[in-house]
């Protein structure tokens, strides 16, 4: 029986944004009314507490070390608290600039798991790795340092973002056949242990997507909706993307 998943699009906004872009973007989700989609914006931390609807807000980051002495750092628990229900983890910027391992990654979304967020955990490869040959093999290993830490049962509590290095921020988005490929991977691997949580996990996509290319690339089976980033900042283009997946 094939489950229905609902579909998930959530906009990362980065190291972008101002009080006036959460006014309009609020305004825009108000509007838009979407109703058949989880519709999620990430901002930066400071512009959390502008939005009037924390349970559609996430953070783009989240520590995996409890409160404590660690200058700059925001936890779970904080998070939690403020009543915010997404963390993006692992996303590839914070594993380059950050030097974020896979092990860190698990640890980040164990903790976010523990503190009842729902991570939105990022895998993708560079072009060099698919050009190797080895895009399979680096797609399981980022997944199963979670699965080991964390138990393939947890993953029914995440969404998983396939987000391609060489198509983030460039323009040079996946075709949909690629990205229905990598999907269809992911969904397999998770499949062959656990069929159930394979079937309803969310597995969104993200690089370069915009309204023009959406509705495609969510058109595909295993594709259940995106991961935005330059596009979300538009707040008019944004409420597009979501109402391809809607
Ligand atoms: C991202 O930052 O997650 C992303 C997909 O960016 P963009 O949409 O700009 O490629």
């Amino acid at each position: 029986m094939q489950t229905t998943r609902r579909p998930f699009v959530a906009g990362n906004w980065k190291m972008n944004g101002s009080k006036q872009l959460v006014s309009d973007v609020q305004k825009a989700l108000d509007a838009a009314g979407i109703a058949e989609c989880d519709c999620v914006v990430c901002p930066p931390y400071p512009f959390i507490a502008g939005f009037t609807d924390l349970a559609n807000v996430g953070v783009q980051n989240v520590s995996a070390l409890d409160n404590g002495a660690h200058t700059g750092e925001v936890s779970a628990q904080m998070v939690a608290e403020l009543g915010v229900r997404y963390a993006i983890i692992g996303h590839s910027e914070r594993r380059a600039d950050n030097h974020e391992s896979n092990d860190i990654v698990a640890h980040k979304v164990h903790k976010a798991l523990q503190l009842g967020l729902t991570p939105i955990l990022c895998v993708g490869e560079s072009l060099q790795t698919r050009e190797s040959g080895k895009l399979y093999e680096f797609i399981a290993e980022q997944l199963d340092a979670v699965i080991r830490l964390t138990g393939i049962e947890q993953f029914a509590k995440i969404v998983v973002a396939y987000e391609p290095i060489w198509a983030i921020g460039t323009g040079k988005t996946a075709s949909p056949q690629q990205a229905q490929d990598v999907h269809a991977f992911i969904r397999g691997h998770l499949a062959r242990q656990n069929a159930e949580i394979a079937e309803s996990i969310r597995i969104i996509y993200g690089g370069s997507v915009k309204a023009a290319n959406a509705k495609e690339l969510f058109s595909q089976p295993d594709v259940d909706g995106g991961l935005i980033g330059g596009a979300s900042l538009d707040p008019q283009e944004f409420i597009k993307i979501c109402q391809a997946a809607n």
